[in-house]
């Protein structure tokens, strides 16, 4: 039979002390509940004894244990309010009628979890954290207006997933301004602006953010889950909603992948605004679709590319050192030497020269190192490339727009006339039929059939399993960017060979994503190639990163085209900031390949040179012996790992529109600098004090005295 509140009176009365503080004493009731799997142990063993053996271990633990519940301090009270401690009597006392309490509480065998029999969870509720409007100003008695319940629809009965990973339903009740009409949602503020049309700005902090307008609300812990899930396992979000709803494993409610979607972009939305400091003015459209919010805060943030926040005035041991000078006139080693590398054999025979530009000085000048007590400065490393991480674009290989229809469209919004003329291009005649992609000319229709048999029946999985028997056949010759692609042998057309063809059958593809990291892998900035890595464009890239920080521009670029990208500049411009500001460098691989035939390589891009002439890349040290070795400066391998890291997220970005591509790029960005600044700071590598006086020529030592 159930208790009554007569019942808890009387247990209240007969074990518990009047001066025992109210959460202290709830608190023991729960304790006390929890116990009762121990005292059906304690009877069991008593049952079976032949002699009646007063006490069992179980009750020993029981009185420990319950000690210990009046002694806890976590409740945050001061649990005797008369000061004496009778937490051993009382203990003991309620020990001796254990059993009969739980008779008295109608706990039995039959009881499902008797810690949450008394103490069950209320339906949560979901409101507004503010009191009072934030747009209307100071009202009567210089009071701000506070917040009202709304009147349209009372509560709403919502589903959420809690922290802890169940679903539960919950009651929604919004709050609104009587003076504005602002309504307040525990994740959004909506507000009427001119023109009977309202908007919305986010909460930040929200607890709770909505997925679903048919009221399904997820905690703020579980987009961490999928947070952490993105960097650890690179789970897209219909693994993660899987992955939820196998843990949840509830009958009548699950997340769906458009939830999990919607969860990724609410989220980071607001992740992404305060990384960027961009909370302060915005908005969009009230209970805008997830579409849109994405493409406003893309817009915000940084459209086909951008900068990661605060990587800019980045620095740690691992990517930025005092600046050194060359000492001495001695040159020991060859210039064109690379430290930790043989050089290999290079056959003269080869050696066809490609000069340097005419407007290049032949001889670099030597920087002079400061006097005492003059700023050194610093120097930065920082690595470049490019790596094929794509999303689809319009089929003309010369236009950089994305599709209308990036389930099977071709075009962007430009080229939409596009469908009606033939797909070889430039034959120009409109096509046949309403779904054909050719012309009536059969010669087409042919090369298109053979096109589709080739390529189309290809599924991703199907592309790589051929790109791996063709590179392990030995005929991959196309092997520029990290990642191969795929040849397919086409029919000729007329004269023009199969490869040779032009045609808008599908949509392309751009080039590649280019990113450039700071060499302890923390990423500056990122942006795109839509045709191919070329000069002009990565030129366009850096110099657009750097527009508004031209004091901010690294040291050193390690660049696998670094020759060709400092060729094109000084070419454009000698005069260009980038030709004074950094040193383009290659990696040592490249270089030794490189520096027989092209003497800008050889003079500029040298990673590491032996005779001394760049301090900064290259250490040298005396050994016991008192021999002296040379050792890179830098380590670029963990500026590679973000590669690594990178290419687990392809297949996912492949299938994506440009803005979900864009919006996930900062994301991953947003995430593994946060993760690089925390490993900074876990293994002690910040910029001391010390650096920074060395850097501004300070001597302590001698202030001191
Ligand atoms: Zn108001
Ligand atoms: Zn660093
Ligand atoms: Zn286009
Ligand atoms: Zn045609
Ligand atoms: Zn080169």
């Amino acid at each position: 039979m159930a208790a009554s509140v007569q019942q808890l009176i009387w247990i209240l009365e007969l074990f518990f002390p009047p001066e025992l503080a109210v959460q202290q004493a709830l608190y023991v009731l729960t304790v006390l509940l929890s116990l009762y799997p121990l005292l059906r142990l304690h009877l069991n063993q008593l049952n079976e004894a032949r002699r009646q053996a007063p006490r069992t271990g179980w009750m020993g633990s029981i009185q420990v244990l319950l000690k210990q519940a009046f002694h806890e301090e976590a409740n945050n009270v001061e649990a005797w309010t008369t000061g004496i401690d009778m937490a051993e009597e009382y203990s003991d006392y309620i020990c001796r009628d254990l059993d009969r309490l739980y008779t008295l509480l109608g706990v039995t065998d039959d009881t499902k979890d008797p810690a949450s029999f008394l103490f069950r969870h209320p339906r949560p509720i979901l409101a507004t954290s503010r009191l009072n409007c934030k747009y209307c100003p100071p009202g009567d008695r210089n009071l701000l207006p506070s917040l009202r319940r709304r009147r349209k629809g009372k509560a709403q009965r919502v589903w959420m997933l809690t922290a802890t990973m169940q679903w539960v339903s919950a009651d929604l009740l919004v709050g609104q301004c009587g003076t504005c009409k602002a309504d307040y949602y525990p994740d959004t503020i909506t507000k009427k602006v001119p023109g009977r049309k309202r908007t919305q700005e986010l909460e930040y902090d929200a607890e709770y953010l909505r997925v679903s307008k048919h009221g399904v609300w997820v905690h703020r812990k579980i987009a961490l889950s999928q947070e952490n899930a993105l960097h650890r396992f690179h789970s897209g979000w219909s693994n993660f909603a899987d992955w939820v709803n196998d843990t949840t494993n509830d009958i009548n409610m699950s997340l769906t992948y458009r939830q999990s979607q919607r969860l990724f972009i609410e989220h980071f939305s607001r992740r992404l605004l305060v990384a960027h400091g961009k909370t302060v003015g915005f908005s969009c459209e009230a209970h805008a679709r997830m579409q849109v919010l994405a493409a406003k805060v893309r817009e915000v943030v940084g459209k086909n590319g951008g900068i990661i926040a605060g990587a800019m005035r980045h620095g740690c041991m691992d990517c930025t050192h005092v600046k050194r000078y060359r000492e001495g006139e001695v040159n020991v080693g060859d210039a064109a030497g690379v430290v930790g590398s043989e050089p290999g054999p290079i056959d003269p025979a080869l050696i066809q020269e490609e000069p340097l530009p005419a407007n290049m000085p032949h001889v670099l000048p030597r920087q002079e190192k400061p006097a005492p007590g003059q700023p050194c400065g610093y120097t930065r490393l920082s690595v470049m490339d490019g790596k094929s991480l794509k999303h689809h674009k319009c089929a003309l290989d010369d236009c950089e727009g994305p599709l209308v229809n990036f389930k099977n469209g071709r075009f962007c919004e430009a080229h939409l006339d596009y469908r009606s003329i033939c797909g070889i291009i430039p034959c120009g005649r409109p096509i046949v039929s309403a779904d054909a992609v050719t012309c009536d000319d059969p010669t087409h229709i042919a090369w298109h059939k053979q096109y589709e048999d080739r390529f189309h029946r290809l599924s991703f999985p199907g592309v790589q399993r051929v790109i791996r028997r063709q590179m392990a056949a030995g005929d991959d010759h196309s092997h520029q960017l990290r990642g191969p692609s795929l040849q397919v042998q086409l029919q000729a057309l007329g004269d023009t060979p199969g490869e040779k063809v032009v045609h808008t059958f599908k949509a392309k593809s751009i080039y590649c994503l280019q990113t450039i990291q700071w060499a302890c892998g923390v990423p500056i900035a990122w942006g795109k190639c839509y045709r191919s890595e070329s000069t002009p464009q990565v030129l366009s890239f850096i110099s657009k990163v750097w527009a508004d920080y031209p004091e901010l521009r690294p040291s050193f670029v390690v660049y696998d085209k670094a020759c060709d990208l400092l060729r094109h500049i000084v070419t454009q411009d000698a005069t260009d900031l980038w030709l004074t500001s950094t040193k383009f460098i290659v990696d040592a691989w490249h270089y030794i390949g490189h520096q027989a035939t092209d003497v800008l390589c050889r003079t500029r891009c040298n990673p590491a040179p032996t005779d001394g002439s760049q301090p900064d890349l290259v250490l040298t040290e005396l050994d016991d012996h008192g021999n002296s070795h040379q050792t890179r400066a830098f380590n670029t391998e963990t500026a590679e790992q973000l590669n690594s890291w990178l290419n687990g997220f392809e297949s996912q970005l492949r299938q994506m529109t440009d803005i979900n591509y864009d919006f996930y790029i900062h994301v991953l960005m947003l995430l593994y600098g946060e993760k690089v600044e925390k490993r900074v700071i876990a293994k002690n590598r910040q910029l001391t004090q010390e650096f920074w006086d060395e850097v501004n020529g300070i001597d302590r030592m001698e202030m001191d005295e």
